[in-house]
Parts: structure tokens; sequence; C-alpha cells
């Protein structure tokens, strides 16, 4: 089962391998073969009727080159894990998303995202990736000596081999501060939006559309920023929280990172969830959609009409930014971007008319649906929203002839053939 456990994998066994040769045999004999990482994505991608893969076994590698401002680690590590070596070597990561929980190579695969007007998704620190491929051969395609195709191979859904390393980009280790701001009256940011999603590092904005009202805005501001330790008492119609808070109403904020503005290393501030505790409230699904940032006014005001039909099954919305990058199946290709989140209810068959509703009021925005979350937009929309979409099916059928690391997912996004 998956981490929200609506998925159970049809997968017929299940393989942790301990080394590397090991792996390379089970991939070249299977005919049918997937990896998976933490299991947290909500749709069925990680699944396979034949072999599912885990390559959190694989022998621990993180390397941190200081000199080269790059990390090389093993593909099944946890970003908390990283972040640790990381922060102890005085590097860091530009962004994380809101869980550290995730395992680097399936959160690269998905195009998982933080938010930040100017930082790109996960898989845009991603300078070089391993991987097995069809035929058990160990290749690796990197971002300065595969130009041509290692835009296509980051971003990926398993569909290309099973990563097992990879090789991020890292910055010098930086401070933040976080404040939770609430109350923020919707007209208020829908005026402002630019403003507030360019007034911190990284800003989250929740709202449950149960009112006209964003419930609260989290500001993640760098702490070497001027006035960064001066919060406002009140900002944008809203006012500063005087606790620390949790994005779901009534759950403890024990699981969540340092607020009140108590500057803290960036791992310990970019998630809003902390590693040692069950991130979200665990009983959910969830689906996300990434339109051009240009849109978000009219995403909120297209949102607005049916908020009374979105709130039963709503816990919690999330509205986030995240800059363009190059990579052909990023949600955030080519355009900046902002991300409309949803963590529903644990009933599918509630959920199921609201994810279509949103999808209906948000498909003339051009949105993009988040790979690893639930949404039902057609192949043929698909194919109108991702310019290299048909490059990427070539690149998966030269890689993968056979169609070994297939499934059901990607046979209705990316249909066999040449
Ligand atoms: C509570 C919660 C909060 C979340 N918050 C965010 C968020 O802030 N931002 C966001 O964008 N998303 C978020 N997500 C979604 C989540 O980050 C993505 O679904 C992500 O892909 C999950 O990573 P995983 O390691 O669990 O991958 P899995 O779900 O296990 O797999 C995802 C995909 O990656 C592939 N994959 C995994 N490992 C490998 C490998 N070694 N080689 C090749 N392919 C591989 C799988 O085949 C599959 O296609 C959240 C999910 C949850 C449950």
């Amino acid at each position: 089962m998956n981490w929200a456990g609506n998925v159970t994998f049809a997968a017929a066994r299940f393989h942790r391998p301990a080394s590397l040769p090991q792996l390379q045999r089970l991939v070249a004999r299977s005919t049918r073969v997937r990896a998976l990482g933490t299991g947290h994505s909500f749709s069925p991608l990680a699944d396979t009727p034949g072999d599912l893969v885990c390559v959190a076994g694989l022998p621990r590698v993180i390397e941190v080159d200081t000199a080269g401002a790059a990390v090389t680690l093993s593909a099944g590590l946890t970003y908390a894990e990283v972040a640790v070596a990381l922060q102890e070597a005085g590097r860091a990561l530009p962004n994380l998303a809101s869980l550290p929980h995730i395992s680097v190579a399936g959160a690269c695969a998905t195009g998982t995202h933080g938010s930040g007007d100017a930082v790109g998704s996960l898989a845009t620190a991603v300078s070089a990736v391993e991987m097995v491929t069809a035929d058990g051969d160990l290749v690796t395609v990197s971002r300065e000596a595969d130009p041509g195709r290692f835009p296509g191979t980051v971003v990926a859904l398993g569909a290309l081999g099973i990563v097992t390393r990879l090789t991020l980009d890292t910055v010098p280790t930086f401070d933040i501060r976080q404040y939770v701001y609430e109350d923020l009256p919707a007209g208020q940011v829908t005026e402002h939006f630019d403003e507030i999603v360019a007034s911190a590092y990284s800003v989250s904005l929740f709202t449950d559309w149960r009112g006209p009202r964003i419930r609260q805005a989290w500001l993640k501001r760098r702490a070497d920023a001027p006035g960064s330790g001066t919060p406002e008492p009140r900002w944008m119609g809203g006012r500063l929280a005087d606790g620390p808070r949790h994005p779901l109403p009534g759950l403890p904020a024990a699981a969540c990172t340092g607020q009140l503005g108590v500057p803290g290393p960036w791992h310990e501030r970019l998630p809003h969830f902390r590693p040692e505790f069950t991130p979200s409230a665990g009983d959910e699904l969830q689906s996300e959609y990434l339109l051009p940032r240009a849109h978000a006014a009219d995403a909120l005001a297209a949102l607005q009409p049916v908020a009374g039909r979105l709130a039963p099954v709503v816990r919690t919305s999330e509205i986030r930014t995240i800059a363009a990058d190059d990579l052909w199946l990023s949600p955030a290709y080519q355009r900046d971007s902002v991300a409309f989140h949803f963590t529903w209810i644990n009933d599918w068959a509630a959920v199921a008319p609201a994810v279509a509703l949103v999808e209906e009021r948000l498909a003339p925005l051009r949105a993009r649906p988040h790979w690893g979350k639930l949404f039902g937009t057609s192949p043929e929309a698909m194919r109108g929203l991702y310019p290299r979409l048909d490059d990427f099916r070539r690149l998966m059928h030269r890689q993968d002839p056979a169609g070994k690391f297939r499934n059901d997912l990607l046979d209705r996004y990316f249909p066999p053939g040449g």
C-alpha cells in the first residue's frame, strides 16, 4: 500500500536489493519492473503487475563536494537524511517540499516542489542521474554531458530506469525565520497576490474555502534579509499569529517546523512538517494543479463561486509559487507557476466530483496536474499542456523498447509506439 492507503500495489513481487549487481540482474531478468520510493504518491504511478523495487537497501552514499557545490547521494535516501549531512558540511538545497520524509528519487521523478518565486522544483537541483536501464546496464545521464536527453530524464516518472544515485547542486547553508499571518481577506490576496508571494523566500497560503479569507499565510524569510526579524503585527489585512500553528485546523503545531520568527537552518524551516512526526493528517487524499503564475487571480476568481461545493470535502488548500524550469515533464515546464493544492478528506466517492469540478474551472487556465497526486485530466488535454510530451514518449521507447517500466498510468498518457 502507499502512504495514504488509497493504492494497493498490484505487484507480484517486492524486492529490496542490497547491492547494485543484484539490482542489475533483477532488472535485466524482469519483464515488468518499477521503482517505489517512500510511497507518498496518491496516484498509482509507482505500480506494476511485475516486480516492485525499493532502492533504499543499496549501500548508502552521501558525498558532499563542497568545492564543487554538489552532493552525490543514493537515490532512496529521504530529504531529511540528506539535509542533516549537508548542513553538517555547511551546505544546503535551495528548497524542500512540505515534508522531508519523501525519497529524493521519488520526489524528483514527479516534479515535486516547495514554494518560492525564485526557486524551482526539487528536480531543478539535479545535475546527474545514475540509473539501471532496461537491459540491466548502469548509465549516467548528466546536464553537462547529455544536454539533449537530460531535461527528459530528471522528471521521468520512473519510466526510463531504476535511479540509483543522483547528483544535486548545493548552495551555502542559510537560516530562515518563519512567520504565520492569519485571516487575510480574500480580496486583499487577489489584489496583491504578486506582492504577497514576493514578500519572503518561500510563501504558502492556506485556505479551507469556508469563507472569503486566506486562513493562514506562512512566510519563510531568509534570516539575512533586511528586516526579517521585525515582522509587522498586521499585514495585508491579516494578523501575526501569537503562537505556533498547524496548517490543518485543530491539529497540534508540535508536528510543524519552528515559527514565531525564531531563526533556524533551512532544513528545519522550509518544510512545514518535522521529520520525526507524521506529516499532515495522514488520513487524506491530495490533488494539485500548476498554472502560469500570471493566472493566480483568475484561478482564485474561478474557484471562488464553487467554494461551497469544495469546502465539505477539503481539509485544507495550499497556494504556492514555483519558478519555471526546462524539464520536459515538470508541471512548471517553461512557466513561472502558481500551484493550487487540495488536501481532501479520505473518501474518494465524495472527492471525485470535486476533483472534476476543480479541473473544469482551471482547465481554461492551462492547469497541469501534479503527477503524484489524484487527477482526471484527459490524455488529449495533457498533450496540449506538455509541448515535449511526444519527445518523452520517444525517449521512453528508445530506452525501454519492450516497455518493462510501463504501467497502466504511463500507457494512458504515453501510449506505446515510436
Ligand atoms: C503528506 C504529503 C505531503 C506532500 N507534500 C508535497 C509538497 O509539498 N510538494 C509536492 O510537490 N508534492 C508533495 N507531496 C507529493 C509527493 O512529494 C510526491 O508524490 C513524491 O513523488 C513522493 O515521493 P516518494 O519517494 O514517496 O515517491 P513514490 O510515491 O514512491 O514514487 C513516485 C514516482 O517516483 C518513481 N520513483 C521512485 N523511486 C525511484 C527510483 N529510485 N528510480 C526511478 N523512479 C523512482 C516511482 O516509480 C513513481 O513513478 C506530498 C505527499 C504527501 C503524502
